[in-house]
């Protein structure tokens, strides 16, 4: 059965600048963590590519209280050089991430698109996405 979706929610990797960062490594973190699988639906990697974690049609893992209706989109980065939360985003990652929601906005209509740090007390992902995407 189709998932009704109302939420787009984004986030960070929490990961240093340059730090490559596949799906593959937050897989293996997030098993690690106890979840099935990458808790994700998508990943925007520091070269702008988009890659599929979780299959939309699975409830994902990564925002407590909010998986069940969500999408959940995580840019690799977050963090500076010493570890602090920061909006690290590259030129190429801000352009796709834009894309990306503006394509999934379109595909969901109705849903709305919120930073993780909008439901939990964290820095993810290091920017407003409600006010950055609100045109979309
Ligand atoms: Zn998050």
């Amino acid at each position: 059965m189709q998932r009704k979706i109302k939420e787009i929610i984004v986030h960070c990797s929490a990961t240093f600048p340059e730090q490559v960062v596949t799906v593959n490594d937050i897989d293996q973190w997030h098993k690690q963590r106890g979840f099935d699988c990458i808790g994700y639906h998508y990943v925007v990697y520091l070269d702008g590519t988009i890659h599929v974690g979780r299959p939309i049609e699975k409830e994902g893992a990564h925002c407590k209280g909010h998986n069940a209706n969500s999408i959940g989109v995580c840019y690799v980065g977050g963090l500076n050089k010493v570890g602090k939360p920061c909006d690290t985003r590259t030129d190429k990652q801000k352009k796709v991430l834009r894309c990306l929601i503006a394509t999934l906005k379109a595909e969901y209509p109705g849903a709305v698109v919120y930073g993780h740090s909008d439901f939990a007390s964290k820095a993810c992902p290091c920017f407003n996405a409600k006010s950055e995407y609100q045109d979309l």
